[in-house]
């Protein structure tokens, strides 16, 4: 069945911006913050190889990352022209769509506090008209099309086959334009480039997102102690600890008045899987906390919540682009907390099982990182292994528990805030740098890289 879809002929592109100030001015948006970017590959010329462009907006996929991911409900998908279009009354602000995205389509509105995108402009389409983007576009590289199945992009380098089914078709730049002309196509080197790619997390940017999951995994932990047999925590400082934890999440989100909206896509988000979880976890253990005679099985079941909240929080970066020596890592929430109630329960040879996994799982980490050519900070690790794993071992072994229990505390916490440190999403832009870097020496064959292949 044939489907509305953007076709861009990459060789007739001159990254005019016509479509994009076309996509402003359609969609009475600031210039700075329209929904279609046309990205260069090889923007600073260099001679080994060819310079394009890229006009990129969302694709309107049919199986929408961006949808799925979404906790409040905010996105649909619209029959009739096949837009998958955002209500922005909905959003609650929260970014995670960015992350789910691999194009890079939904934007963060700041004085809104809500995201925007594309919306294939669906009024237009119902009159029959195409986007103004493509419209407008002067030299015909950006088209609008009825296409089959079969006739859209699949796979290209800055195009991988993701399984959403973009609606796009893209025309790869042609054999004989592979070399700008003028430049010595003879000269070469392994392509080299700072990468200018603006990082979606950020530690400073996220410490909210940071505080929350630590803050829920030592609840976690301490709640998981306490079942096990370690004396239970005083209900209030435990409701205190979960209000401050749902009070960070909230900071976290562009409109905090619509948090609750996070819980109405239970169906497909991780996102309202770990917000509902928690809830659940912190009325129970709240519940169990305040009773005169505790019941086991109530703080079995608390527990078991409490878990099943960590599980999903690390489901929730799966969406991050994670090399194999990072599947799985040992900052897993879930892995944390685990450790932490070991040792609060007072079990040192499960807390010497977890430790050791996590501490193998830390080492093969930081490992692929250097061997990858990423910085491993191996400082920070010194720091991590001494303070999380040597002190914790050493003043378990002198009876000091307390000092164990902190000391893993403060491991664990480098540890996440590592993690977020190393996070990265895929997108079109990092796709091209990648590309160029990767670029063979030989002009006359294929890149590896861009949309030439
Ligand atoms: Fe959603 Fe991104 Fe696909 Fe657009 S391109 S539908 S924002 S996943």
């Amino acid at each position: 069945m044939s489907r509305a879809s953007f076709v861009f002929d990459a060789g007739r592109c001159t990254g005019c911006d016509a479509c994009r100030l076309a996509c402003t001015i359609e969609n009475r948006l600031d210039p700075s913050s329209s929904w279609r970017q046309v990205l260069t590959f090889n923007g600073r010329r260099h001679p080994a190889a060819p310079v394009f462009h890229l006009s990129l907006a969302c694709n309107h996929c049919a199986s929408p990352a961006c949808l799925a991911a979404c906790p409040a409900g905010a996105y649909s998908s619209d029959a009739a022209t096949g837009a998958v279009l955002l209500d922005s009354g909905r959003c609650i602000g929260c970014r995670y769509c960015a992350w789910a995205c691999p194009y890079d389509a939904p934007r963060f509105e700041i004085a809104r506090g809500v995201m925007t995108k594309c919306t294939f402009c669906a009024e237009r389409l119902r009159e029959g008209a195409a986007p103004a983007c493509s419209a407008l576009c002067p030299t015909g590289a950006l088209g609008f099309a009825r296409l089959e199945e079969r006739e859209l992009t699949r796979g290209l380098t800055v195009f991988p086959e993701t399984g959403l089914g973009p609606s796009l078709r893209i025309v790869p730049v042609g054999a004989g334009r592979l070399m700008p002309e003028g430049l010595d196509a003879s000269q070469d080197a392994a392509v080299t480039v700072a990468s200018t790619v603006p990082r979606r997390v950020t530690l400073r940017h996220e410490w909210t997102l940071v505080s929350f999951t630590f803050l829920a995994a030592l609840l976690v932990a301490w709640v998981g102690g306490a079942v096990a047999g370690a004396p239970r925590p005083p209900w209030a400082l435990f409701a205190a600890g979960a209000l401050a934890a749902l009070g960070v999440s909230a900071a976290h989100l562009g409109r905090p008045e619509r948090a609750w909206r996070a819980l109405l896509h239970l169906r497909a988000s991780w996102l309202s899987r770990e917000i509902a979880a928690f809830l659940l976890f912190a009325g129970l253990t709240t519940a169990w906390l305040t009773m005169a005679q505790p019941s086991q099985a109530l703080g079995w079941l608390a527990a078991a919540l409490g878990l099943a909240t960590l599980a999903c929080a690390d489901r929730v970066y799966d969406l991050a682009l994670r090399p194999a020596h990072a599947r799985p890592h040992s900052a897993e929430v879930v892995l944390i907390g685990a450790f932490l109630a070991a040792l609060i329960a007072g079990n040192g040879v499960i807390a010497l099982g977890v430790g050791l996994a996590r501490l193998a799982l830390y080492v093969r980490r930081k490992g692929g990182r250097r061997r990858a050519g990423e910085d491993a900070r191996p400082a920070v690790s010194l720091a991590r292994a001494i303070v999380g794993f040597a002190l914790p071992l050493a003043a378990w072994l002198l009876g000091a528990q307390v000092i164990a229990i902190a000391g893993a505390i403060a491991g664990d916490l480098i540890d996440r805030c590592e993690f977020y440190a190393e996070l990265e999403f895929e997108s079109p832009q990092r796709r091209l740098e990648l590309g160029l870097a990767c670029r063979s020496p030989d002009p006359h064959r294929p890149s590896h890289g861009g949309i030439s292949t």
